[in-house]
């Protein structure tokens, strides 16, 4: 209920237009690296200098104009050559909608191989965000067609809390991908997601343990401390190669856990969100723990 009324806070144009105004000085700063690409590239080396990765995404989606969506898919080859030429460890993270999936499937595939072309070429990685259900089976095929062009430099992401994507996953596993396994972050109906967070997480370790014994890189993608205590056991017990996975985390969230598995000789990264277009992506960081209701309200008082 609390997760619906948040995420519904998305429609509303009025509530979205005073955040845009407010929102960073009202707490989105926790969970946005900053508002242009060199703040995020200054979180980026901070990170590098702890033996973390990063990967990048340039916050926006839905985009419903052609300029809007060609002018994303510029800043993601713009951020691909300061990745290259700063020679700081990070890929790139983007979502399809904002490539201009909802204009045309077309669109989004010419930016995205475009994109992709360009991380291939200095050896860099795409990773593409799973959105919400209505783009999910576009998004796979999308994906599954990049894929085809070019295996290492390009990844994809399943969401636990969908009851297809066991199958999904089997089917991605037939050849070997880079996959990054997370519980879900949107509002999906219980006609085709758990409704109870005890299956979504039970889904979660089931979906890791399989990727992580069908030839995937898997990347676990959970801030969930009793998760990853299971999965380091089973990685252990299992003797899986530590070159085959890597924990993420989202930024603003348990750097400590992160740098201690880092510490550990685990391999780890954070994913660095940054720009003006923060406010759906802040909106779905709140909806995840009603704590940060609170978080939100007490900036609003100091304000
Ligand atoms: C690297 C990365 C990439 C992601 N990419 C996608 C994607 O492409 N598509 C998608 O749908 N989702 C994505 N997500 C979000 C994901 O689906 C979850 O919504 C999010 O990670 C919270 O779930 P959790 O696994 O941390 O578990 P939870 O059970 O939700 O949280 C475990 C613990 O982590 C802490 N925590 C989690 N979230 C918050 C928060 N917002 N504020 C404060 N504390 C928190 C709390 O201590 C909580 O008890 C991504 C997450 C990560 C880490």
């Amino acid at each position: 209920m609390f997760r619906q009324i948040i995420l519904g806070l998305g429609n509303n144009w009025l509530v979205e237009h005073t955040m845009q105004r407010y929102g960073m000085q009202l707490g989105a700063k926790r969970f946005v690296a900053g508002a242009t690409l060199d703040e995020a590239i200054r979180v980026v080396r901070d990170l590098n200098d702890k033996g973390i990765g990063a990967t990048l995404d340039h916050l926006g989606e839905s985009v419903t104009q052609l300029t809007e969506a060609n002018q994303a898919r510029d800043s993601y080859l713009h951020m691909l050559d300061v990745i290259h030429r700063e020679g700081i460890h990070s890929h790139v993270s983007l979502k399809l909608t904002m490539m201009g999936l909802a204009l045309s499937k077309d669109v989004a595939r010419d930016n995205l191989k475009q994109i992709v072309d360009k991380a291939r070429e200095y050896g860099n990685f795409v990773r593409i965000d799973m959105e919400d259900s209505p783009v999910i089976s576009d998004t796979l095929s999308l994906f599954q067609e990049a894929w085809g062009g070019y295996p290492q430099n390009v990844g994809i992401v399943l969401q636990a809390y969908l009851y297809r994507t066991m199958e999904d996953l089997k089917t991605m596993s037939e050849t070997s991908k880079n996959i990054r396994i997370v519980k879900g972050a949107y509002m999906e109906p219980a006609t085709i997601a758990f409704p109870s967070k005890p299956d979504v997480d039970d889904n979660y370790v089931r979906l890791v343990k399989y990727s992580l014994t069908h030839g995937n890189f898997t990347a676990v993608a959970t801030h969930d401390q009793l998760i990853i205590g299971q999965i380091l056991r089973f990685v252990k017990e299992n003797h899986i190669s530590s070159d085959t996975f890597e924990f993420q985390m989202l930024y603003g969230l348990k750097q400590s856990l992160l740098e201690e598995l880092a510490k550990d000789g685990y391999q780890t990264r954070v994913y660095i969100p940054w720009g003006r277009d923060w406010y759906a992506y802040y909106l779905r960081r709140i909806a995840e723990r009603p704590a940060n209701l609170l978080f939100f309200a007490r900036n609003l008082i100091k304000k």
